[in-house]
């Protein structure tokens, strides 16, 4: 008999797999997906390896296949243990990545009666035990949530094992039905010859049978079968006219599998490989005969750092490297932050690689999510393009990796386990399957940077952008210290220059964009006589105003309450509204700019499913002259009609306790400079700051990498942060606030303990302090850092309790 090694989907499972026995005749491979007895439930699992002895003496059996093809490939079964080992995470959690989207099923109980049935004496059953076992014997059998339902949770699993206890009922388990099942289509075609229909429908429209006839003449002129949605638009039908053709045997009416293709609604038009300008050549040069050797297996997999300003080419260069990839007989996958997965991004990959395109978007139906996935792994689509997530697509015969504005956080799943970084999967998936990785980026991550210096990256510079005509040269930038404007009595959220070079471009007929830093960061309310400020109760952070509503919401929980007309602290009405939001520059711009069409771009904005695609769309068209927004517009978009970008206050962020805060607020104006002057108009930026000597706004401000660089890497080695680090962030949290606090001290003394028993010298630990935002939906938090050169393996060898969250190499501190 063989044994399975079986990764189960069971919170108790943690990190680890369990040994199952193989009944005979079940054939069983890795990667497969079982159902496998665990307690007294039946759970979901995945097989991750087979072994001819189990690790336990013990062992119960398989119970069933679910799947007959397994979902995983041995390398993706590599790869989710490499996650669940690095991250720290539960392993059916990184297993959980790689399956089919809408796979996770849940078991449902029943009660029947028992297949032997004995003579019982029943008097000694309560009443309630009577109206259950009489249930199950007339119904044959009862869902335990039914029962549930009807007697409260508790009583009603008393009484169920009272009975299976004294024999008289059994559980029995099913599965919930699949929640995702290929779309079915009806199609209509004829079931007689073209000629004769053509008679029938004559003879149909003399007895007045417009409809019927209509509809049998279009069916006459058609090759194939069409789609009835479709031949009721061509001719003005209805069922009652389909189902009578069908019924007199001249139509045919069937139910074909469809696939439902997120691109489909969108005209593709095909598009050519550019000439490469000398740099986009040598650049990609080198990446061919990577791609060379690896199809040949002949090399160890090699990343790129494709460093390049926005719109320096370095798209055109992952379109051709993709073509050579397909040319050697491989595919690709293409990571972009979810932010920039707009119609242009696709549209540029879709018309270079028509009907071979894969798109995957947490906004697709799970249908769509599923059909992609499907028609993923059975070859069809030679590029996959998608958010973090995509890199765990079924793509086979992978040979590149692209990974777009790779500096960017939402790579990092932060909310949910595993917290896994997209680009470390991919430079680790491209070492299990043999490809090539280009990482591209016009502001680089330091750590990738550093890794590019220190020559474990080939870094590949495009200093220049492609530009129509080459006068066009990088925007200038001009740094406004909000400072002086107070001091020359200007309250305006817009400074004198600013507004000059807004009205300016607007009346020439040009495109502006205003851009803030966080939504709504500092939109809020506060007392002027005694200070007050308006926060969430249960998160503490401060609570934002919408004017759409004139409601304080809180961004942390969703909490929501009207605007109060005094103050609940000293009773004051003297409110003031403070700070700024996306909505209150909208407002302010509409007084100082009357003349201008507005258009607001932010999350609240675009929480429909194309609604972002449309206000794009509106602001391509020039149907506006301004778009304002939050950081969602700063990338991804190429108007060639705007000529000017302010960012309206540089300073949110640069002051978080973070040591990525000036990375980070470099990030972001580079971005959003890159923004203005991609067209022949050439462009211009003016940051607003209260920190013009910051060295992050010089460097964004003069478009110089190496400047920021070189400071910010000289402060991380100095204070010994990451890159010349590692850190983990364990995060406690509690409804219990003092509780929370005694919990991380024990875990502080419990880690150094540790340490100190095991002669670890270059781990340090810092906090335990409150958490950044301390109380969140309700429940306290602090946080423990550990920082050293390998926090994860020495966490991994400590338990640690529920209630703490463990985050490796997390993005942010806050
Ligand atoms: P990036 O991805 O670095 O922002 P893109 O690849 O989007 O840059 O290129 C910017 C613009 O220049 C695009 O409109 C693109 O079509 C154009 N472009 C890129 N490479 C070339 C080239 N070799 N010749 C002409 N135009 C090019
Ligand atoms: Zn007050
Ligand atoms: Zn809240």
């Amino acid at each position: 008999m063989g044994y399975a090694e079986v990764s189960v989907n069971s919170p108790v499972a943690q990190r680890r797999t369990f040994s199952y026995a193989i009944p005979p005749g079940l054939g069983i491979d890795v990667g497969q997906a079982v159902w496998v007895p665990f307690g007294d439930k039946l759970l979901q699992g995945i097989v991750l390896e087979l072994s001819r002895y189990p690790s336990v003496e013990e062992t119960r059996e398989i119970a069933d296949v679910i799947e007959p093809r397994p979902l995983l490939s041995s390398s993706h079964v590599l790869l989710a243990r490499w996650i669940s080992e690095h991250y720290l995470s539960p392993l059916f959690d990184a297993v959980a990545l790689m399956l089919p989207p809408g796979f996770e099923r849940k078991v449902i109980t029943f009660i029947c009666s028992p297949l032997t049935a004995h003579e019982h004496d029943i008097s000694a059953l309560t009443q309630e035990q009577r109206n259950v076992l009489e249930l199950v014997q007339k119904q044959g059998k009862v869902s335990l949530r039914k029962l549930e339902k009807a007697l409260g949770k508790k009583k009603a699993q008393t009484i169920v094992s009272q009975l299976v206890g004294r024999g008289l009922a059994v559980r029995s388990y099913e599965l919930e039905r699949v929640k995702v099942r290929p779309k079915e289509e009806l199609y209509l075609s004829l079931a007689v010859k073209a000629g004769e229909a053509r008679q029938e429908a004559a003879r149909l429209r003399e007895k007045r049978a417009i409809k019927q006839a209509a509809l049998l003449d279009f069916l006459a002129q058609q090759s194939e079968p069409v789609p009835w949605v479709e031949a009721r638009q061509r001719v003005n039908c209805d069922k009652a006219a389909a189902n009578a053709l069908v019924s007199k045997g001249l139509v045919t009416a069937q139910h074909i599998e469809v696939k439902r293709e997120p691109l489909s609604y969108q005209g593709i038009t095909l598009s050519y490989p550019l000439t490469l300008t000398a740099a986009q050549k040598s650049a990609l040069e080198r990446i061919q005969s990577s791609l060379l050797q690896g199809a040949e297996g002949r090399a160890s997999p090699t990343v790129f750092l494709l460093h390049g300003v926005t719109g320096s080419g370095k798209t055109e260069i992952y379109l051709q490297a993709l073509a050579e990839a397909v040319r050697l007989g491989k595919r690709g996958i293409v990571l972009v932050p979810e932010i920039a997965l707009t119609p242009q991004t696709i549209e540029r990959f879709a018309s270079r690689f028509p009907h071979k395109v894969a798109v995957l978007h947490s906004k697709l139906s799970l249908g769509e999510q599923f059909d992609e996935w499907q028609r993923i792994r059975d070859g069809e689509c030679d590029v996959v393009i998608g958010p973090r997530s995509a890199i765990f697509a079924p793509q086979p015969d992978l040979g590149l990796i692209v990974v777009d504005e790779e500096h960017e956080w939402t790579y990092k799943q932060q909310d949910k386990s595993p917290r896994y970084h997209a680009r470390q999967v991919a430079i680790r998936w491209a070492e299990l399957t043999g490809a090539v990785v280009i990482l591209g980026s016009a502001t680089p991550d330091v750590e990738t940077f550093y890794h590019a210096q220190r020559g474990d990256y080939h870094l590949l510079q495009l200093p220049e952008r492609v530009v129509p005509d080459e006068a066009s040269p990088l925007p200038l930038v001009e740094v406004v210290d909000l400072r002086d404007e107070l001091k020359a009595g200007i309250r305006s959220l817009f400074s004198r220059s600013l507004s000059q070079a807004v009205a300016k471009a607007v009346a020439s007929g040009e495109q502006v964009i205003l851009f803030l830093n966080r939504r709504g960061a500092a939109s809020f309310i506060q007392c002027r006589s005694c200070g007050f400020v308006f926060r969430c109760k249960r998160c503490e952070v401060t609570l934002t105003y919408h004017f759409d509503k004139d409601t304080l919401v809180c961004h942390q929980c969703n909490y929501r309450m009207s605007v109060p007309q005094v103050c609940p602290q000293c009773l004051s009405r003297r409110l003031k509204f403070l700070g700024i939001g996306t909505q209150k520059l909208e407002q302010e711009a509409g007084y100082t700019f009357p003349q201008a069409r507005l258009l607001r771009w932010d999350s609240d904005a675009t929480k429909g499913k194309y609604s972002h695609w449309e206000i794009l769309g509106k602001f391509r068209a020039h149907q506006a002259d301004i778009l304002i927004g939050t950081q969602m517009i700063a990338k991804g978009l190429d108007l060639p009609l705007v000529t000017l970008v302010g960012v309206v206050s540089a300073d949110t962020g640069l002051n978080l306790p973070d040591f990525r805060a000036g990375e980070r607020t470099f990030q972001l104006l580079s971005q959003v400079a890159g923004r203005a002057g991609r067209g022949i108009l050439g462009g211009q930026v003016i940051i607003q700051t209260y920190s013009p000597e910051h060295y992050a706004i010089q460097a964004a401000a003069k478009h110089d990498y190496t400047l920021f660089y070189d400071r910010e890497i000289a402060y991380r080695r100095q204070l010994h942060n990451p890159p010349f680090t590692r850190l983990a962030s364990l995060v406690y949290s509690h409804t219990n606030d003092a509780l929370c606090q005694r919990e991380a001290e024990r875990m502080r003394r419990l880690l150094i303990e540790e340490r100190d028993s095991k002669g670890i010298a270059d781990l340090s630990l810092i906090g335990p302090a409150p958490a950044f935002i301390h109380r969140l939906r309700g429940r306290f938090r602090w946080q423990l850092i550990l920082r050293g050169s390998e926090p994860s393996a020495f966490l991994s060898q400590i338990p640690v309790p529920q209630g703490w969250t463990v985050d490796i190499d997390p993005v942010g501190l806050v």
